[in-house]
């Protein structure tokens, strides 16, 4: 998706909405493909006293795993970006600014960035999923512990004085 910007570069007050999905559900990720819907990106690029601002959500629902229980669950992720675009770079250490290519701006790169960038390393069906056992591999949402505690050999000593 390039998105032409010719009409509002050097026009204040001129804005381009722009809205289309991308495709990331061949990024891999540990193994997953979790992006398996298209990316859903809305937005504008507003020239605000010659500043080339770019607004936008982009949104998806995630197909993800668990890292605490291992159970697979969908989760929409919606992220933000506001930056500021430039035809060319005055200060070439500055990141935050998007260079043009001409009057174009490649929002298909710039938004599969910034979608890949804000996922998360670590998933949770939910904030105080409690994850297995690793002594019994119980669910501890749904069921308790079957592990029995290793016994005190002082106390399994003294039961068998008692048997
Ligand atoms: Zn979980
Ligand atoms: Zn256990």
């Amino acid at each position: 998706m390039r998105l032409d910007l010719r009409g509002i570069i050097h026009l204040p007050g001129g804005v381009k909405t722009f809205e289309f999905d991308l495709d990331l559900s061949d990024l891999d990720f540990y193994g997953r493909k979790p992006i398996c819907e298209p990316v859903h990106v809305k937005g504008k690029v507003e020239n605000r006293a010659d500043m080339l601002i770019l607004e936008a959500t982009a949104s998806s629902e995630l197909d993800l795993l668990c890292d605490a229980c291992g159970k697979p669950f969908r989760r929409v992720k919606t992220i933000e970006v506001q930056r500021m675009l430039a035809t060319e770079l005055q200060d070439e250490e500055d990141d935050d600014i998007i260079l043009l290519d001409g009057s174009i701006l490649d929002a298909g790169e710039v938004f599969t960035t910034e979608f890949v960038l804000e996922m998360d390393t670590i998933n949770l069906c939910r904030e105080d999923c409690k994850g297995l056992c690793l002594g019994c591999g119980a669910d501890l949402n749904t069921e308790p512990c079957q592990c029995k505690p290793d016994m005190d050999p002082r106390l399994s000593a003294l039961s068998a004085l008692l048997e």
